[in-house]
């Protein structure tokens, strides 16, 4: 029996062990900012990791959840021929989803779909990463050291968790990201940039009856600025401008003396970003209603996916693996942003969402289509065993 048979056959035993782990991952609130919960989900990966004899170490992170990396050791032989860099397995603990959710919203499944906070995006994803590892180190047949990272605040632009993503990238042979399979089957080849921030306007208050002309009104202010910011959206270029969130004020009868916004700027091409950024800065700057002050702060930022031809490489090999695992897949766009971009952006040949299958992502309707947990993981597995044939 080949290595290869000898792993998709196991993982095809897997399907319900995968559901086990699914369901107790799901069943854990770890919205972002819930560093105990994405550390408790991290600790039930562990736990399975540890059954299987795979070690992990816990890189402390302080305001978000931890991140836990996964190690199984290349077969000596090919390890002593090739390039010592890791194939690398991606993703992330934490959902978009409230303390409490998991009560309201407990992990079930309905014939062939399973319904929880996160379940797709990305439980399943760390489900499938963590028993691809397990086949691997079970089996043996990576050319490569195999890393498992697993990740804790990626849902808030990975704040703590980005430094540690892009150090493994650098060390990186390539980089599988298993953020959902998209419900077309496809997966995701690129991906937009995003930059968001805040601005806070000052004004000055008054009786806006009895005092109208000595306030400044920063909410005019804000107006103001919000068309200018949205006006450097260009839909061609793949530039969009959006203030997603304002308020400001004190009371209906006074000139309004503060008011701030969120600005969410996605962009494609590396260059857009400082441009636009700057013309931001400028109408930041800039007061159209006299005597207003206003300040920028960046809160989170992804980098774009862009496909470089060795990630085209890997993309291809991916879609011949997934074409012997018994499904057709494609590449796609999109203007949501992941971590993959850091990874890419360091020079790793990345390939996105090539998780279990789902969708509705940040919704109450989130799905994931269980059938795809064990084809998904064998086509990874499938594509880590051919990197070398495929001159990865
Ligand atoms: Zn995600």
């Amino acid at each position: 029996m080949t290595t290869e048979t000898q792993i998709t056959t196991w993982l095809a035993s897997q399907q319900q062990a995968m559901i086990d782990l699914l369901r107790e991952t799901v069943d854990i609130d770890s919205g972002s900012y819930n560093k105990p919960g994405i550390d408790a989900v991290g600790a039930a990966i562990e736990r399975f990791l540890a059954s299987q004899d795979i070690p992990t170490e816990r890189v402390k992170q302080s305001k978000h959840g931890d991140c836990i990396r996964a190690m199984v050791g290349a077969e000596p032989a090919a390890s002593a021929t090739n390039s010592p860099s890791n194939i690398v397995l991606m993703g992330h603990r934490d959902t978009v989803f409230p303390d409490g959710e998991t009560q309201r919203r407990p992990f079930t499944i309905r014939d062939t779909t399973a319904y929880g906070p996160g379940v797709a995006d990305m439980k399943a994803g760390l489900v499938m990463n963590a028993f691809v590892l397990a086949a691997f180190r079970k089996f043996g047949g990576a050319p490569a050291p195999l890393v498992g990272l697993f990740t804790g605040d990626e849902e808030i632009g990975s704040p703590e968790g980005r430094p540690v993503i892009e150090a493994e990238a650098r060390r990186a042979r390539v980089v599988f990201n298993s953020e959902p399979g998209r419900v077309s089957g496809n997966v995701v080849t690129g991906r937009k940039g995003g930059v968001f921030s805040a601005f806070r306007i000052t004004g000055r208050a008054a009786h806006s009856g009895g005092n109208f002309i000595e306030g400044i009104s920063a909410i005019e202010e804000l107006a103001r600025k919000i068309q200018a910011i949205h006006a450097l959206t260009d839909l061609d270029r793949g530039i969009t401008l959006n203030v997603g969130l304002v308020s400001g004020g004190q009371s209906v009868n006074t000139v309004a003396p503060w008011a701030e916004g969120q600005i969410d700027l996605r962009y494609i091409h590396p260059a857009d970003r400082d441009e636009i950024m700057a013309k931001i800065e400028a109408i930041i700057a800039r007061s159209f209603v006299p005597g207003t002050k206003a300040e920028l702060t960046i809160k989170g930022e992804f980098l774009p996916l862009n496909q470089t031809p060795t990630a085209k490489k890997l993309f291809e090999l991916y879609v011949s693996s997934a074409a012997d695992t018994g499904f057709k897949t494609d590449g796609e766009f999109t203007g949501g942003c992941a971590d993959s971009g850091f990874t890419a952006a360091v020079g790793a040949p990345t390939i996105c969402a090539v998780g279990p299958v789902g969708g509705k992502a940040h919704s109450p309707d989130e799905f994931l289509d269980i059938t795809s947990l064990v084809p998904r993981a064998q086509a990874v597995a499938r594509a880590i065993l051919r990197l070398e044939a495929a001159g990865l």
